[in-house]
């Protein structure tokens, strides 16, 4: 049979996860809990994304669990937890994905201050014959506050600079290497900044850390960017700040409840909007894919993974 491994959801490697294991495809099974028992003593090894992740019950169920191999690199719905207590070895797919998401989160950014994607709509709508746009907002000259200024955090940072906006960020600790302003109290940055890039991790620590407190500290000239995961934000709160104009605007590539989106951001000119795919590209799809394998590779090898999360 080859080593046998429980594949959670649909990924653009499923051949050559078919041609080097024994397979179990649990998202394509109807009864899942028939198929876990049946398989369960032989799995060694899980194929799952940032997106669907490994519950506690998923992982207390395999109990020849080795390896966790997410393709992605949040792993928020990874019970890590877990996965220690168990000796299991989680991976992700960092580093290969941090340009692509960086290029979104300017894009969105961009798009949803220079309204882009209501220009777009005026043009093909045949507005444009007899009527202007409103003007819009300008970049240069902002000040961007990044939350979480870790690869992508930077890689944005770095991007951002060269538009003439200036840089701080928040986050658990100030960082040795970088010149840049350090808030340790993100409400604080939030008051200083005219632009909040969400760039942290998701998961129970960040959870609403971007709440009404902070919605109203950056104020109604004030401009939300999440590329990271919707769960950092106090959703409704932003909503409500956005309609009822105490919010300039957002760029939101993720959401609380994907692939659910607030009826009311639907409605909405000031925000630009992306189905959460910031690392959505055939290249980097394609890097993460490798990366995935390739972590199993190595651990099947009896060799170290590459990028190991715990
Ligand atoms: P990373 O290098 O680990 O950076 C995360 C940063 O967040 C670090 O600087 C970390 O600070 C900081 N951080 C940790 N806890 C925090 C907290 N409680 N409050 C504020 N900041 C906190 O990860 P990355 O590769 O940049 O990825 C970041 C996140 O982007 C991922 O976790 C994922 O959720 C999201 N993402 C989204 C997409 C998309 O398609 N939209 C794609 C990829 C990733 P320290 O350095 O001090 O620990």
């Amino acid at each position: 049979m080859g080593i046998e491994i429980l594949q959670t959801t649909a990924l653009p490697i499923n051949a050559a996860l078919q041609r080097d294991y024994t397979v179990h495809a649990l998202w394509q099974t109807a009864d899942k809990a028939a198929l876990l028992k049946d398989i369960a003593p032989r799995i060694r090894g899980m194929v799952t994304s940032g997106g669907v992740g490994a519950d506690r019950a998923l992982i207390e169920a395999l109990p020849k669990l080795e390896i966790i191999s997410s393709f992605g690199v949040g792993y928020d719905p990874i019970d890590i937890d877990c996965a220690k207590e168990r000796k299991v070895i989680v991976t992700n797919t960092p580093d290969v994905l941090t340009d692509d998401v960086a290029d979104v989160a300017m894009a969105l950014m961009l798009a949803m201050m220079r309204r882009i994607p209501q220009g777009d709509a005026f043009v093909r709508q045949g507005r444009w014959l007899k009527d202007k746009l409103p003007l819009t907002d300008k970049l240069g000259g902002k000040v961007m506050g990044v939350v979480g200024l870790g690869r992508i955090g930077q890689a944005i940072a770095r991007r951002a600079e060269p538009f003439g906006v200036e840089i701080r960020y928040f986050g658990p600790r100030k960082k040795a290497d970088i010149a840049w302003q350090y808030y340790g109290d993100l409400v604080a940055m939030a008051r200083d900044v005219d632009i909040l890039m969400i760039a942290c991790p998701g998961g129970k620590e960040t959870e609403q850390l971007v709440n009404a407190a902070v919605i109203d500290a950056l104020g109604s000239k004030g401009y939300i960017v999440n590329i990271a995961r919707g769960s950092v934000v106090e959703e409704p709160a932003m909503v409500d700040a956005l309609v009822n104009g105490r919010l300039a605007g957002a760029g939101l590539d993720v959401f609380a409840n994907e692939p659910q989106v607030p009826e009311a951001l639907l409605k909405l000119d000031n925000v630009a909007l992306a189905p959460h795919v910031g690392s959505a590209t055939h290249a980097t799809r394609a890097a993460m894919g490798q990366l995935v394998l390739d972590n199993l590779a190595a651990h099947f090898a009896g060799k170290p993974v590459l990028t190991r999360v715990v």
